[in-house]
């Protein structure tokens, strides 16, 4: 038998790096091989919803078939590939292809997972391949420069990079130099609530319904991950460029021009107000940030859109978006251990299946489970924020973040987990704890109407639990609440209440933490 020929150079791409020309060539000559991978250990690692199974399969073999029809060579392992059976993981995958196939250098897109960026560095080195990594031109700064904007800052502040993004890429930026409307922040404008009367006439979001492709993945995925979590019965992601580009458009048609005022908003049974639903769709490349905001800056333009919302927007994805691509590679792999909290819990089972009976949880969970989204303040400020509360296991829930969104990739789930909701790498880069009792839920949504707790109530049988956790948290909390001008206000009501006050919710939150699967 003769030895397979070796080949100068493969490039493989990535489950989340399905551009429409791939990243990996760049400009080089398209003259070599692709390699893509599917490996059920993506799915497993953490339990992920075959909803976001199904997403990324489906996109990436809708993106290798693209990508023959544009001429090139696409090698693919599949699923359920029989010579791949007892190689469930990426990197055993990867492994032996190279056995196989002997390669010189393997090129590669930097990873959005150091986790997976390990493993595919083991792999070459077990096959003495040599790996070159390539800078991602997707995102708008390059990691070495988000790590020369940070060096020398004691807190990484998104608002200060957010200045510093819009002026270097003249977003929003009047001929003086200065921000357009004269101030960078709309957030006053942009929290409103829906009032008594709830949300009325939002547009239905674009739907793609599975095609043949998708379909024969959704088989797959029942098959192989049958106790995953989560239901298909919804799916309608967009699972190509083409699709990517229709939901921008309805976006920005549609839900742009009212998608500031009401970001913040939640109300029962509704799913995804005027949100953009595009995290998705950016998260695997489908669409590239500058064409989205560009996109949304031009109907700002023609009047379609106001600037409050258009800002918002903007600061989304200008903003935050890169900031945690930036933090998350400055502060790994500490992050992945941070837990300045001390918290010690476990997640209750209940997050895997809806069935509590504090209705903000049971909606969120539920709708998660059903679609595999959940808007920010959901995934902040109801879902995120009981994690703070209630002392859960900062690497516990992010699992389950991982695991349940269809946009979740660790670059940006981690330090949105970790990080911005539960406080657990000590404000590196955010500027508080976000935190608040059941008044908040309840001023943001209905969801308090139809519950059994009352948010006004902080101990007894009827008490909110949010409500109880957050003044335990107050208490317990306080001298880190005192030490930040923007929480100094919350430890100041934790000094006013009187001895047995404070006695009560402890004894009552102690009780209650004990019993965190029946509330
Ligand atoms: P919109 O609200 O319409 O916003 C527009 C776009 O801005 C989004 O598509 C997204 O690309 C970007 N964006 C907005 N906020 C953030 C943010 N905080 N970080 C990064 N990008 C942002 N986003 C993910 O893409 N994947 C995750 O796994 C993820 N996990 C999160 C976990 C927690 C605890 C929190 C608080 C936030 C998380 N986010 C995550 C950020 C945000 O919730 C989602 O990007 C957003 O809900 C996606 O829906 P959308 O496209 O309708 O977004
Ligand atoms: Fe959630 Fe408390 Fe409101 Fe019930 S009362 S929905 S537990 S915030």
């Amino acid at each position: 038998m003769t030895a397979p020929m070796t080949r100068s150079r493969l490039g493989l791409v990535l489950g989340d790096q399905l551009a429409h020309r791939p990243a990996v060539m760049r400009d080089e000559p398209s003259d070599f091989p692709l390699l893509m991978i599917e490996a059920p250990g993506e799915s497993t690692h953490v339990p992920s919803h075959k909803a976001r199974t199904t997403l990324f399969l489906s996109a990436m073999r809708h993106a290798a078939e693209a990508w023959r029809a544009q001429g090139l060579t696409v090698e693919y392992i599949s699923l359920q590939d029989p010579g791949y059976q007892s190689a469930p993981t990426f990197g055993e995958r990867l492994a032996r292809w190279l056995a196989a196939n002997p390669v010189e250098t393997l090129w590669c897109v930097e990873a959005g997972d150091l986790r997976l960026t390990l493993e595919i560095e083991r792999a070459c080195a077990s096959q003495a391949v040599h790996l070159q990594w390539l800078e991602d031109p997707h995102f708008l700064l390059p990691r070495p420069e988000f790590s020369a904007w940070a060096q020398g800052r004691k807190q990484l502040r998104m608002e200060h990079f957010y200045r510093f993004m819009r002026r270097r890429h003249a977003v929003l930026i009047a001929p003086d130099g200065e921000p357009e409307g004269g101030q960078w922040n709309f957030d006053a404008e942009n929290r409103q609530s829906f009032g008594k009367q709830g949300p009325v006439g939002i547009p239905t979001p674009a739907h793609f319904p599975p095609d043949a492709i998708t379909r024969k993945v959704m088989q797959e995925v029942e098959q192989v991950f049958p106790t995953n979590p989560g239901s298909l019965e919804q799916f309608g992601w967009p699972v190509t460029r083409e699709q990517a580009l229709l939901a921008l458009e309805d976006f920005i048609a549609h839900r742009l021009q009212a998608f500031g005022p009401h970001q913040d908003a939640m109300w029962t049974g509704m799913q995804f107000g005027w949100h953009a639903l595009l995290s998705s769709s950016l998260n695997l490349h489908l669409l590239e940030p500058e064409e989205v905001i560009d996109q949304v800056v031009a109907a700002y333009r023609r009047g379609e859109a106001d600037l409050a919302s258009v800002e918002g927007f903007v600061r989304q994805v200008l903003g935050w978006r890169e900031f945690m691509r930036g933090v998350y590679w400055l502060e790994m792999p500490g992050l992945a251990k941070a837990n300045g909290l001390d918290a010690h819990r476990a997640l209750p089972a209940w997050f895997w299946t809806g069935e509590t009976h504090m209705v903000c949880q049971s909606q969120v969970i539920e709708q998660t489970l059903a679609y595999g989204y959940a808007h920010h303040i959901q995934r902040l400020m109801v879902t995120g924020l009981f994690g703070l509360l209630a002392e859960i296991r900062p690497q516990e829930l992010s699992d389950w973040f991982h695991a349940v969104y269809v946009d979740a990739i660790d670059w940006v789930e981690r330090p949105n987990v970790v990080g911005m909701a539960l406080y657990a790498n000590a404000g590196r880069f955010t500027s508080k704890p976000y935190l608040a009792s059941g008044a908040y839920v309840d001023k943001m949504s209905n969801y308090c109407r139809g519950c059994r707790y009352d948010p006004k109530q902080r101990t007894g049988p009827k008490a909110c639990p949010m409500t109880s956790l957050y003044w335990r948290f107050v208490i317990g909390k306080g001298a880190l609440l005192k030490g930040n001008p923007r929480t100094a206000l919350m430890a100041k009501q934790g000094e006013r209440l009187t001895e047995s006050e404070r006695d009560a919710i402890l004894a009552w939150t102690d009780a209650l933490l004990g019993r965190l699967e029946e509330i």
